[in-house]
């Protein structure tokens, strides 16, 4: 599926699967997705209240945020390109005893046969490495109820990003594997929001997410020049559009 789904790039796809049995352990390869895993949950429940909620992961990897979602007590499908890390996100759900259920497709695909299926969608960390994000944002937006949350991050394409996620983190701190990123990706807040906006979905947050290399952590911030978090939301039936 990789080689055909028109809107994946299969080398970016094999970036993930190759390491596929990696995924959980949490001082490997995605060690950083581990880190930042409790913050972005709890931007996400604050926003979404995520309880009883249909919610939607893409791009979701071996699942660290899927599991963590239905955790808080959402009913999670989580969806990506790859094969081999899902069956890693089968297995340890087989594990973990946490109920997500995991799909191997594309955004675009699903949102054929779900349209306006799920409260809330989330996709973090997998519009860097898509060769068109607009097509995948339309079909996010697609995959939302009337008034329904999408929650997403992604890095800015900045001087800064490319010294601290790039050179930094995969070079100098060996955060994250080499190769991880391509600057050419990254996306800056304002394409993103135009690209919701053109959706029909109004922006209600921006927040900057730092690594902080002296006390190891990351937090919120409201500097949005490297990793970054949106928040959008799709109109209601009746709301006129201030977009
Ligand atoms: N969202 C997860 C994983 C991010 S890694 C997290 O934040 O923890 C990026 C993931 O996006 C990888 O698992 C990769 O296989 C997936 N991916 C890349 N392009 C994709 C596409 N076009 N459609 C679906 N998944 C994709």
């Amino acid at each position: 599926m990789q080689q055909s789904a028109p809107n994946v790039d299969a080398a970016e796809v094999a970036k993930f699967t190759g390491l596929a049995q990696e995924w959980w352990d949490p001082l490997g390869p995605f060690a950083t997705l581990h880190a930042i895993n409790p913050l972005r949950l709890n931007w996400i429940d604050a926003h979404a209240r995520l309880r009883g909620k249909r919610v939607l992961d893409v791009g979701c990897g071996a699942g660290i945020l899927s599991e963590a979602m239905a955790l808080r007590g959402a009913e999670v499908t989580a969806i990506d390109a790859g094969s081999e890390h899902l069956e890693a996100a089968r297995e340890h759900a087989r594990e973990t005893g946490v109920d997500v259920t995991y799909l191997q497709t594309t955004a675009e695909a699903f949102s054929e046969q779900h349209a306006g299926g799920f409260d809330v969608v989330t996709c973090l960390e997998m519009l860097e490495h898509v060769p068109d994000p607009d097509s995948v944002v339309a079909a996010l937006a697609r995959l939302l109820v009337p008034g329904g949350q999408l929650l997403l991050s992604t890095i800015n394409r900045t001087p800064r990003a490319f010294a601290e996620a790039i050179v930094g983190a995969e070079y100098l701190l060996r955060l994250l594997p080499q190769g991880t990123h391509e600057y050419a990706r990254f996306l800056k807040p304002s394409e993103l929001g135009a690209s919701l906006r053109r959706q029909g979905l109004q922006v209600r947050e921006l927040k900057g997410l730092t690594y902080s290399p002296l006390t190891r952590s990351y937090r919120l911030t409201t500097s949005v020049a490297v990793n970054y978090l949106l928040y959008a939301q799709a109109p209601l039936p009746g709301a006129g559009s201030d977009s």
